[in-house]
């Protein structure tokens, strides 16, 4: 078993000690405010099992004040008023103070979420900063098209027809744990660029950057009620959101089995529903590639993040003669990785998000072993103290089993070989998800050809994990409705007016 890296390389900075030290309040048309109920909830640190600090937690109450704030935003407030290019501006600007402050954000995402502060400090932070700068480009560019049309009852009659996308209005938006800040900058940029107005709602395992990123919202000058944040439970805070009759778009990222009750609750106003969903991606090698490089790429493609990514490679499909080989090589880099706090400098892999995640996924483990299959590396819960989990790797599993099937969200990946595509591309496609896949080879022509032919909104070719602000990112099937990211996440937040006028 291996053992973790001490907590005494961790280091809080005064930053984040000042932070911590005031009472975390909802941010409520443009005021920090306490809950209506008064209640807080408790913020734990994955690493150790205790409490950091505690957050406000909202529910129907501060959730229909949010709301009342950001409808008077988006009607009659400065933001209604703002030239595009201005709102631009003022994206750009929560970037730049984002980017200032990227030590900080680090840290708080860190302790909060588990993770490795190297990671954050060069995944997290900066693909968030990132985000808003390229949906503060998109803030002057949202257009619609002159269109020429014909009316065929209307003989003769000229018509000058022309069509504008305009903010779909008072959106509510409901982020997971497992990149906070990320997520919230996933759903803030683009609603922001087409001039929306929001509620928040972030996880409640995870509140602090996203109250964090409130302040800098106020110190960047958005309009006041522009963003509202309110923190909470997702029953109590999350379904009255969805569910609100004055909210025009729900933007929901988390478990599928959530986004139907967002589903559900949405349709008493029939509000715009986007979802990104769960995955159980397929990551394929084929024995023409050089096998050092497809461990390598098999390993990060479950273990970043510690297999908390909805886009995680869970599911290793290996060429039959190279199988043994790329999976012995994954679980000696299971061995390897370097465990512990978060926090630790040295950390590359940190605890899972929550005890309730840590139950799940040694849950998971248990069932695959029951099924039958074999750890190659890891299987085990790491000490007492803190949700740590061994980086597992499970061999001998077939494609009807619950390892195989369901999203286990932690870093558990099983393998199975394959002789040809013929073979492999049912099971790569046998799945209620359709996220994203993975394969490696050096044959162009065979990785383009079945590109074409999975089912998943993201195909990576001998790469994984490779997010850009520029690329669009959902799902097929069960994953999901709409993209996040590229210009596509502008389409879930604009309405397409047609104008016609008779000339
Ligand atoms: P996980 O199971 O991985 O924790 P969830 O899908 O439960 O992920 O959570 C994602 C987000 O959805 C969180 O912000 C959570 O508070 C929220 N949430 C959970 N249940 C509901 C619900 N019934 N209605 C609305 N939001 C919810």
């Amino acid at each position: 078993m291996p053992t973790l890296l001490e907590a005494s390389g961790t280091h809080i900075s005064s930053q984040v000690l000042k932070f911590l030290n005031q009472p975390l309040k909802l941010l409520i048309g443009g005021k920090w405010v306490e809950s209506a109920s008064g209640q807080t909830f408790p913020v734990f640190n994955p690493a150790t099992g205790q409490i950091i600090t505690h957050a406000a937690s909202g529910e129907s109450e501060d959730i229909n004040r949010a709301v009342q704030a950001a409808r008077q935003a988006f009607e009659s407030g400065p933001w209604s008023r703002l030239t595009v290019s201005e709102r631009g501006k003022l994206i750009w600007k929560l970037a730049d103070l984002l980017e200032a402050n990227l030590e900080e954000f680090a840290e708080l995402e860190s302790m909060d979420n588990g993770k490795p502060i190297s990671v954050a400090r060069v995944a997290d932070v900066p693909l968030a900063v990132d985000l808003f700068r390229y949906m503060a480009g998109w803030a002057t560019k949202i257009e619609g098209n002159t269109i020429p049309i014909s009316v065929p009852y209307t003989p003769g009659t000229q018509y000058f027809a022309y069509t504008v996308r305009e903010p779909v209005g008072v959106v509510g938006q409901i982020i997971p744990w497992n990149f906070p800040l990320l997520m919230a900058a996933w759903k803030l940029g683009p609603a922001l660029a087409a001039g929306c107005t929001i509620v928040l709602k972030p996880a409640e395992q995870t509140p602090l950057s996203a109250i964090r990123l409130g302040e800098l919202i106020c110190e960047a000058g958005f309009p006041d009620g522009v963003i509202n944040i309110v923190t909470g439970y997702g029953e109590s805070a999350g379904a009255p959101l969805a569910a609100h009759p004055d909210v025009d778009k729900i933007a929901f990222t988390g478990s599928t089995e959530v986004g139907r009750l967002i589903v559900k609750a949405a349709t008493g106003n029939l509000k715009k529903v986007s979802l990104e969903l769960g995955g159980k991606s397929p990551n394929v090698v084929f024995k023409d590639v050089d096998p050092e490089i497809a461990i390598k790429g098999a390993a990060n493609s479950i273990f970043f993040n510690h297999g908390q990514c909805c886009a995680a490679g869970s599911r290793l499909y290996v060429e039959q003669d190279i199988f043994e080989q790329v999976v012995e090589g994954v679980a000696a880099e299971a061995k390897k990785i370097k465990i512990g706090p978060g926090l630790n400098p040295s950390t590359e892999m940190g605890p899972l998000v929550s005890d309730e995640q840590l139950n799940r996924v040694c849950g998971y483990i248990q069932s695959g072993f029951a099924e039958g299959a074999k750890a190659l590396a890891g299987g085990q819960r790491i000490g007492e103290q803190g949700y740590f989990v061994e980086p597992t790797v499970l061999v001998d599993t077939k494609q009807t089993m619950k390892v195989v099937q369901e999203e286990i969200f932690g870093p558990v990946v099983t393998a199975m070989p394959f002789r040809e595509v013929d073979e492999l591309l049912p099971l790569a496609n046998d799945s209620a998800y359709g996220l994203a896949a993975g394969i490696w080879t050096n044959d162009l022509s065979k990785a383009h050809r079945l590109a074409s032919k999975l089912r998943a909104g993201t195909v990576w070719i001998n790469c994984y994990n490779v997010f850009d602000a520029a690329l669009p990112f959902g799902g097929y099937k069960q994953s999901g409705w709409g993209r996040d990211m590229g210009h596509n996440a502008l389409e879930l937040y604009t309405e397409v007016k047609a104008v016609c006028a008779k000339l």
